[in-house]
């Protein structure tokens, strides 16, 4: 039965201002009444720094090399004693600032290509996933093309953050027996349409994009489901269903197994793994729920987990089926491609599908992620002018007591500011991580962690090492996730670390690069075809940071130290190299159009 109701929901209330520059005086103004913190200590859940001896003030006295007086005259800089830290003040609206580029050429061959996916930046973002989906459907809507994003409605997803939000179907979809009613809501994130899906039972609700207190695995096949039966029930025939991660695996299935042979004839389906780690794990009862045979498909040719075979009860892994049923796989990075195939569980299912397994390395939104328009800066910035960025630096080591005294000096700014911005699993070298910590500290440098830990055990050993480091001159470790946050440190950042153990493909050190960091990577996956290393004598062409490949403490340290080296002792080249990774192109431009290709590749007509 489809019952279809129209019911406006109130649209998001844009920023009268749409110049997008933030002009931090105006901000800060209506802040300055707000006064002092009570406390000595300002204490933003995760966040201790004891205040330092300076308070919000005005600036304009020592002026250091470079830096005009109108870029600091009047300036108000925050302070850890401030009651709202600077990152939570009041940003004008980001998506007013997000039109589509314009002057993108179309393409020939027009397509519909709908997206089905876990996350979505930014208003259901937890890593790169979101900022993939969000940056390659902006891209191919440039392109002419006609794109929507379908994604759960989860209870964490604020409202305001969707323009024009509008019910626009409520239909029944299959849950292990029952058909459960389910509202589809339409609405616009930063210039895509968004299809999100509400079902009436306890799916995706919670605090938190993943870890609410439902069967995950349940909820996300359900999910894939009641994709397919929205587009049955609208008569919707996308010419590509591109579905992302295992959360959208059983989609593939459901397509051929069930929809194809109902009404959906149109549609093929491609499928992006960005993370072969997370391949949801299945039991066959599991995967009848959503009204497949699951005893039909623990085969090896099918979505049997190959470590289970022979095992009492084999499992199934919905990544798996996925890679089976979809007309095209790929991965985020070329690198990332060979290493699946060589190691893993999968690889053996990836070599049977090699011919249609491909390896495109993400690229990043530069209109999200541009130091010259960015609402989150106090002071804009770009390559031919990048004297906004020491005064970020600067911003960002004041509100977070790290600038000695309070006044700009050169001494503060020629201090090499590290960041790492990261979720804190193992993935991403903790180890290392906290190693860079103290070897930063004893270089002379300061270094800013923002990241989350989804493990309690991981989170307490960092909040441990906070304790006891975030009193000091020269390390902050902030966990929480901060959109807003995460940008002043890009922006701030003399050197963008990504020590990761693997890395399908890394955007931190893309964005990093954009913002003028140069990066210090481990080579591996995503992380080996963007960053290439200054002392490679046969690629200098190419070079744009530091690469270390051996995953032990000593090899990160040679890369630091060289890094350190360069800043300190050459600044003229290490001007060039923060000149040069501005000025890199790691834009969906270039990348997208193999995405197309592929799609091209694959349609039924
Ligand atoms: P992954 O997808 O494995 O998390 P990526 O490097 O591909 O890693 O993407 C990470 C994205 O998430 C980047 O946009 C990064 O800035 C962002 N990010 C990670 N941790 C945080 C955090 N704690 N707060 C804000 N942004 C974060």
């Amino acid at each position: 039965m489809r019952v279809v109701m129209e019911c406006a929901i109130p649209g998001k209330l844009l920023c009268a201002s749409t110049s997008g520059l933030w002009n931090p005086r105006k901000v800060v103004l209506s802040r300055r009444n707000t006064g002092l913190s009570a406390h000595n200590n300002l204490c933003s859940s995760k966040f201790k720094i004891k205040a330092q001896t300076h308070h919000t003030s005005q600036v304009g006295i020592a002026k250091p090399t470079n830096l005009t007086d109108s870029d600091i005259q009047g300036f108000v800089w925050p302070s850890p004693t401030d009651e709202i830290p600077f990152w939570k003040k009041e940003f004008p609206s980001w998506d007013a600032n997000l039109e589509l580029p314009s002057e993108q050429t179309k393409d020939s061959k027009l397509m519909h290509i709908v997206h089905v996916t876990a996350e979505m930046a930014p208003i259901a973002k937890v890593g790169g996933l979101g900022d993939v989906v969000t940056g390659l459907a902006r891209a191919c809507l440039s392109r002419g093309h006609t794109v929507h994003i379908m994604l759960p409605f989860y209870e964490c997803i604020q409202k305001h953050q969707i323009n024009d939000l509008t019910l626009i179907t409520t239909y029944n979809s299959y849950h292990d027996g029952n058909w459960i009613p389910t509202n589809a809501y339409h609405g616009v994130v930063s210039g895509i349409p968004v299809i999100f899906l509400e079902p009436s039972c306890q799916f995706f609700k919670g605090r938190q994009v993943y870890g609410g207190s439902y069967n995950e695995l349940e909820a996300y096949m359900f999910f894939s489901r009641a994709c397919l039966e929205w587009m049955q029930v609208t008569g919707t025939q996308p010419d590509i269903i591109h579905v992302h991660e295992w959360q959208a695996g059983a989609l593939p299935i459901l397509y051929w197994d069930m929809y194809h042979h109902l009404s959906l004839k149109n549609p093929r389906i491609v499928l992006t793994i960005h993370n072969m780690e997370h391949y949801g794990e299945c039991r066959q009862e599991q995967l009848s729920m959503c009204g497949l045979d699951g005893s039909l498909y623990a085969t090896f040719d099918k979505a049997v987990d190959d470590r289970t075979v022979g095992h009492n009860p084999e499992r199934l892994s919905l990544l798996k089926g996925g890679i089976v049923y979809s007309n095209a796989v790929v991965t985020v990075s070329p690198t990332y491609l060979k290493e699946t195939l060589c190691s893993g569980w999968l690889s053996s299912t990836l070599m049977r599908n090699r011919d249609k397994y491909f390896g495109i390395v993400n690229g990043i939104d530069t209109t999200m992620w541009n130091p010259s328009t960015d609402v989150f800066l106090p002071s804009k910035f770009n390559v031919k002018n990048s004297e906004g960025k020491k005064l970020c630096k600067y911003y960002v080591q004041r509100g977070l007591g790290l600038a000695s005294g309070d006044h700009v000096t050169d001494t503060t700014l020629k201090v090499p500011l590290v960041v790492c911005i990261t979720r804190l699993v193992a993935q991403k070298g903790l180890h290392l991580i906290t190693h860079a910590i103290k070897q930063v500290e004893e270089l002379g440098g300061q270094m800013v962690v923002l990241g989350k830990a989804p493990d309690h055990r991981v989170e307490r050993e960092f909040e441990d090492l906070a304790d006891s480091l975030n009193q000091g001159p020269s390390i902050r470790i902030l966990l929480m996730y901060s959109e807003e946050l995460s940008h002043l440190l890009y922006a701030a950042a003399d050197i963008v670390l990504v020590p990761s153990m693997y890395e399908p493909c890394g955007l931190a050190q893309m964005i990093g690069m954009r913002y003028g960091a140069v990066p210090v990577v481990r080579k591996t996956g995503g992380l080996a075809d963007t960053v290439f290393d200054m002392d490679d004598e046969s690629n200098h062409e190419m070079a744009n940071g530091f690469v270390f490949e051996g995953m032990d403490e000593a090899s990160l340290n040679c890369a630091l130290d060289r890094a350190f080296a360069c800043y300190r002792n050459k600044p003229g080249e290490w001007n060039c190299i923060v000149k040069k990774v501005m000025k890199m192109d790691n834009s969906w431009n270039n990348t997208a159009r193999k995405y197309i290709e592929i799609y091209e590749s694959v349609t039924a007509s």
